[in-house]
């Protein structure tokens, strides 16, 4: 059974999604080419600067825009770079080399130190990050004064001259602008790859990231070596647009130009950002009389749009996301679609607490809990507030290490504190609070559970091979299905912080089903939720485990409980009060006294 129903829309309205984000960069290609009709050199020099700071804000777009790292100094690797390439091509140290070569070469270079520069991203959190970044394009300066046999330190050397047919102004703008498209479309294609989703993923909700299994040092690593490179070859632009450097041609102003560029356009657009860089290059220089201002104006402008429109010029440009949703919207699921999605293993496993304790500082959270969660069947965890249940989740999910006992899939103990582990072992979940990036759409959303199934590289997807496009396509229709499932796909291109709370709650549950997994935790999937809706909940929670995905349904809704649930446990205060069979418990006394009142 394929859900054919769903394909054909889907690659229509993706087509078109794609043609309405198309339209403005070929606009500003057409202009780009046009330039030249226009007038003076003096507007060439203009357009080439945009185009060279553009290669480099591209990538660090990626990082800034897409991760979400303060990175403030990255006027460092356009430093290294414009010497590399400068260095190379005067052939005062070593023999003189093409500067097409040099700039291969700054690209690398930049590559190497764009990782070096970021690695401290993995273990420092925003601030923390932004003054290391600094130090660096401190340290860079620092030594471009100080090594004068090699970079003529104040004096300076000459930039690399590009030969015929970049060798005039315009010529060597169209190389620019080259480059600059070139840039713009792989970070285009980053941004609709896994890769891209998985950045914004990390920025905005990692903890879901990681349940997802992505791993966000090695996905940083890759951005930081891209973003590297572009800058390094920016920097050999540079030099060259100069024609002579000495390091105070790369000041602090620079590096906040190609920050605010990313802020004022838009966090995780690649047109915002295009559009912030070039109307902060163009800024200055119309004005004249302004420019000893830049920096001032700069933060003015950033200012205004902080407070005017905080999604940046991206937002302004989404039209679509204005047009209104449907008012009276229902979930509708269809389990019977479930069948298209999953091939769940079919190996009777078994997920085993045994003697979990966990405290924090006096608060006992769980007490010497042991709890069986079988394939097949629905686990009902109940209990008041505070008694433990969230956490049991975090620890299964692996978020928390216990302090006593262990966690066992299939007999073998799960590691502790490794949540990005859990996918790939068929552990999916949900979050008390829904924890999506609201600024994708649901789709997109979707897509992210399914990230450890693509199989393209970095490389590939940056310049859309054919198994990055395979991968997008089929986890496009693995989404779809699965927001089929759950009954959303009508809601499968908005953004996500335009849902009502009850939809995010569904929205999770496609999500975690992309992982196929094993067992299913669900923390709390009725909350806010209407009678109807709560019954067709209860419909597809049990037909995904009659598939024989093993399901923790932590909730506070008997109905549900007593109606799906072929075990039940409840936990007061950290420790197992009950447990047994929904009858068995329904009768328990103290059960009924403490909790279900009555
Ligand atoms: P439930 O989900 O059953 O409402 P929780 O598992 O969220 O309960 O919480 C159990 C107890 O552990 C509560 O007393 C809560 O305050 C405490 N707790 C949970 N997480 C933390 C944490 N990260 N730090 C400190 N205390 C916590
Ligand atoms: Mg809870």
């Amino acid at each position: 059974m394929k859900d054919l129903a769903t394909s054909a829309p889907v690659a229509a309205t993706r087509g078109l999604a794609r043609l309405e984000a198309l339209a403005p960069v070929l606009v500003l290609l057409i202009a780009g080419v046009c330039l030249p009709l226009f007038g003076d050199s003096y507007l060439g020099v203009i357009g080439t600067r945009a185009c060279i700071y553009w290669v480099l804000v591209s990538g660090l777009n990626l990082v800034v825009g897409f991760a979400g790292q303060i990175a403030i100094g990255w006027v460092a690797l356009l430093t290294l770079g414009a010497y590399v390439t400068s260095v190379l091509t005067a052939g005062a140290v070593a023999p003189e080399l093409s500067p097409y070569l040099a700039l291969a070469i700054a690209g690398l270079f930049g590559a190497i130190f764009g990782v070096i520069v970021g690695l401290p991203a993995l273990r420092l959190r925003t601030f923390y990050f932004a003054m290391t970044t600094l130090g660096f394009a401190t340290i860079v300066t620092q030594v471009a004064l100080a090594w004068k046999s090699v970079t003529g330190g104040g004096v300076g050397v000459p930039g690399p001259i590009f030969p015929w047919p970049f060798a005039s102004p315009w010529g060597f703008y169209f190389f620019c602008l080259g480059l600059a498209l070139l840039c713009t479309w792989m970070t285009a294609n980053i941004a609709a790859s896994r890769f891209g989703r998985a950045l914004v993923a990390i920025r905005d909700a990692e903890v879901a990231a990681e349940a997802v299994g992505i791993s966000k040092p090695g996905l940083l690593v890759k951005v930081f070596l891209f973003s590297g490179a572009v800058a390094g070859v920016a920097g050999g632009l540079f030099a060259s647009l100069q024609s002579y450097i000495t390091p105070d041609a790369f000041t602090f102003d620079l590096s906040i130009l190609f920050f605010i560029a990313i802020l004022i356009g838009g966090r995780g657009s690649i047109l915002g950002p295009l559009l912030g860089t070039i109307i902060l290059t163009a800024l200055p220089e119309f004005a004249a009389p302004l420019v000893a201002w830049s920096t001032f104006l700069y933060a003015v402008l950033l200012l205004i749009i902080v407070l005017a429109m905080p999604g940046g010029i991206a937002e302004v440009l989404d039209f679509k996301n204005r047009r209104p949703l449907e008012r009276h919207r229902e979930i509708r699921p269809r389990p019977e679609l479930l069948g298209t999605l999953s091939n769940p293993d079919t190996s009777p496993a078994v997920l085993t607490l045994k003697g979990v304790s966990l405290s924090f500082g006096g608060v006992r959270a769980i007490d010497d809990l042991t709890l069986e969660i079988r394939a097949g069947e629905v686990h009902g965890l109940i209990g008041p507030n505070g008694s433990g249940k969230t956490t049991t989740l975090n620890v299964i999910s692996g978020y928390y290490a216990p302090q006593q006992g262990q966690v066992f899939l299939r007999g073998k103990p799960l590691r502790p504190r490794a949540p990005h582990t859990r996918a790939a072992q068929g552990i999916a979940r949900t979050f008390q609070t829904p924890r999506l990036i609201g600024a994708a759409s649901v789709l997109e959303n979707v897509m992210i559970g399914g990230s450890k199934d693509g199989r393209s590289t970095f490389v590939e997807s940056l310049v859309a091979l054919s198994r990055h496009r395979r991968d997008e396509a089929m986890l496009a229709q693995a989404a779809m299905t699965a927001l089929s499932v759950v009954g959303l796909e009508q809601l499968a291109f908005a953004r996500s912080d335009r849902l009502q709370h009850g939809e995010l709650r569904f929205v999770e549950i496609a999500r975690a089903l992309m992982l196929r997994p094993s067992f299913l935790l669900l923390d709390e999937p009725a909350a806010g939720l209407s009678v109807e809706e709560i019954k067709r909940l209860g419909d597809l929670i049990l037909t995904i485990s009659r598939q024989g995905t093993g399901v923790l349904l932590v909730e506070h809704h008997a109905d549900l409980i007593f109606d799906i649930c072929d075990r039940v446990t409840v936990l007061n205060l950290g420790k197992v009060l009950a447990s047994g069979t929904p009858a068995e418990i329904r009768a328990h006394r103290e059960v009924v006294n403490a909790y279900l009142g009555g």
